[in-house]
């Protein structure tokens, strides 16, 4: 890219710069370079607000501050914004200033919520007022945009080279007839490219916001407060407070300096941390509680690079040795009041005109701001070093950033894949839970009606084993019978060879033939053959086997119906009884009730799926009960 101007750095000045540059200049190519945000939170010109004041110990800021205030109304007049609010400022503090106004503490706190010692005076500045900062860096940046500003924001400047008229350079470069340098705390940094350093200290300043009660909001003025609370104390006392937005009552403060003690003052960026110190920002609470009245917690706090010169002034110069570079840097923590000023001085040096505002206080060759050639030398080294360790650690980043990629989508892939299972669990969960909201109110009836078969066959067993012991009884009953019936044959039997045997004797054979008729005797055999046929008579056969089992038990080992005590014998229990057949179906019967109500593996293939569900019984008890 070829430009005819080419401004580095984004904040105030180098807004304000190009401001100037393109309303001054449409013709030529103007570039503003911007490595982040314009009037970026890690520069110097961050923020909603800042003071302007005319009341200064040096006289030439102080007329420098009314020819500021000029272009400042006029950039309001271009932008059709309002961008000052001239609401004054107080000061208050032990010395005598020219200008007193509160003469005494009682009158400070008469006019304001300040708890001022005995002994203060205050001093307040009605011109004074306030630079809507944000407001002011876009409306510089839109006008000069609309004059045909190029800007290339989200790039640092990484090389900075001067060569001669016919070189030229490979990569990304912005070739510039002319270089603006507005870089702020980042001075040194880019002046090293070309071995230049700058005598310049950057101090990390804290401020931040805090609640205040509503009630004070409308008293309290712009105010900056001098002076150490203790002589030997780190705390400088110089704070400094703004009047409450109209929207909230909230306010914005901040500590006007940066205690070495406290490691808020460095050489380079490189070695700034935006993180608070917090001690710093408890003296600032303590200050808030004690010196004013209606500030409550504290809503945040920033930390912000001042960039500052030995006598405390700006340098807004030609570089020494450099005649296409002129820069702006050291805004000692004052510089946006003046930014429209300095911005219009730069932009008349860039163009190689007469800076319509002295600014020889402010040259670079001034001796408070000259690079002693040791500090030269040691500063060059040390960059040098710096940016070359600074190249390894960009190109380390680079692979390690490569490799953070590769991994973070692998991660990503990793997580969509397990999302879908998870999404697939998800569906198929749902679809067990219908199943199991359909199935669950079946399983309950089928389980009731098992029950109540389960009860029914129970009855069922109970009636069998009544009847079962009843046919016992009656087969005992019977046999007790048989064998009586036994018994008495065997008796009658007896009697009957009794009288048979009588009846051989003389005088009653004739009776007994008539008595005994049997086939045999009515055959009209012999004595001896009726005998031989009496005794092989069947109920003779039977009497006598039943008189030898008496004595001795029978031949099958069975128990003999007839004691030795000549009582009938007890019914014993029947070996095997038809009526038990039922019982034991049952048993199995109730083993397959059993098992459709358990998980185990022995359940039915049908019925462990249901398991598996694990459809709770509607009544637990009542099942251990029946199983
Ligand atoms: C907290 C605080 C309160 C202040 N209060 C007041 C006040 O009330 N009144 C007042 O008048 N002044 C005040 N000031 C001072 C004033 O705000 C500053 O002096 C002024 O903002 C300085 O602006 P700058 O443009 O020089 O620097 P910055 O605003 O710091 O701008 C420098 C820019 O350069 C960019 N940059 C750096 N290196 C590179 C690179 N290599 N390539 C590209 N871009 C780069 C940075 O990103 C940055 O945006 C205050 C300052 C601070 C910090």
């Amino acid at each position: 890219m070829q430009a005819d101007v080419l401004i580095v750095g984004g904040g105030v000045i180098g807004v304000a710069t190009a401001y100037a540059l393109c309303k001054s200049r449409s013709d030529l190519k103007v570039v503003l370079l911007e490595a982040g945000e314009f009037g970026a939170v890690s520069g110097s010109s961050y923020g909603e607000s800042r003071m302007y004041r005319e009341l200064y110990s040096s006289e030439y800021c102080s007329v420098m501050q009314t020819e500021a205030l000029k272009l400042w109304h006029e950039l309001e007049r271009e932008s059709g914004q309002q961008l000052l609010k001239m609401h004054g400022l107080l000061f208050y503090e032990r010395r005598g200033l020219s200008h007193r106004r509160y003469a005494t503490a009682a009158e400070l706190q008469a006019a304001y919520p300040v708890n001022a010692k005995e002994g203060y005076e205050g001093l307040f500045e009605n011109g004074a007022g306030t630079i809507k900062a944000k407001e002011a860096v876009a409306a510089m940046l839109k006008l000069a945009q609309q004059a045909g500003l190029h800007i290339v924001q989200g790039e640092r400047l990484t090389c900075l080279s001067v060569l001669a008229a016919d070189q030229t350079r490979e990569g990304r470069t912005i070739m510039a007839k002319r270089l603006g340098l507005t870089v702020g705390a980042w001075t040194n940094d880019v002046l090293a490219h070309i071995g230049m350093t700058l005598p310049l200290d950057i101090w990390k300043v804290h401020w931040g916001h805090y609640y205040v009660d509503p009630a004070i909001k409308e008293s309290l003025p712009q105010w900056y407060k001098f002076g150490k609370l203790q002589p030997d104390s780190w705390d400088e006392g110089l704070y400094y407070g703004f009047p409450p937005e109209a929207s909230e009552p909230v306010v914005k403060v901040g500590v006007d300096f940066a205690p070495h003690a406290r490691s808020c003052r460095m050489k380079s960026m490189h070695n700034f941390s935006y993180k608070p110190d917090a001690m710093v920002a408890a003296s600032l609470d303590t200050f808030l509680r004690a010196e004013w009245n209606g500030f409550l917690q504290r809503r945040d706090l920033y930390c912000s690079p001042y960039t500052m010169t030995a006598d405390g002034m700006f340098i807004l110069d030609q570089l020494p040795g450099f005649p296409q570079i002129s820069l702006f840097t050291g805004g000692n923590g004052r510089a946006f009041k003046f930014s429209v000023l300095l911005g219009r001085c730069l932009s008349d040096l860039l163009l190689g005109l007469e800076p319509m505002f002295d600014i020889r206080p402010l040259s670079a060759r001034r001796k408070a701001v000259q690079p002693v050639h040791e500090e030269f030398a040691y500063g060059f080294s040390e960059q040098l070093l710096r940016a070359r360790a600074t190249d390894q650690v960009s190109m380390k980043a680079h692979e390690t950033a490569d490799q953070v990629q590769q991994k973070g989508k692998r991660i990503t892939e990793n997580v969509r894949h397990q999302w879908d299972e998870v999404d697939q669990k998800f569906k198929v969960s749902e679809q067990l839970k219908t199943a199991r909201e359909t199935v669950a109110p079946v399983f309950t009836k089928v389980n009731t009606a098992a029950k109540q078969q389960y009860s029914k066959a129970l009855e069922n067993e109970r009636v069998a084993a009544a009847a079962a012991s009843v046919g016992g009884g009656l087969a005992a009953v019977n046999k007790f019978l048989g064998s009586w019936g036994s018994y008495l044959k065997g008796q009658a039997d007896k009697v009957g060879e009794n009288v048979m045997n009588r009846a051989g004797s003389p005088g009653l054979a004739g009776r007994s033939t008539s008595q005994t008729a049997s086939p045999a005797n009515s055959a009209g055999s012999n004595t001896q053959s009726s005998r031989s046929t009496v005794t092989s008579t069947p109920g003779r056969q039977e009497a006598s086997r039943a008189a030898a089992g008496a004595a001795s038990g029978d031949a099958a080992g069975r128990t003999p119906a007839v004691l030795s005590t000549g009582q009938p014998a007890q019914a014993s229990q029947p070996a095997a009884q038809p009526a038990a057949q039922p019982a034991a179906k049952l048993d199995e019967k109730l083993f397959t009730l059993d098992d459709l109500s358990s998980d185990d593996g022995g359940s039915p293939t049908a019925v462990k799926g249901l398991a598996d569900l694990k459809v709770s019984d509607p009544n637990p008890d009542a099942s251990k009960r029946g199983g």
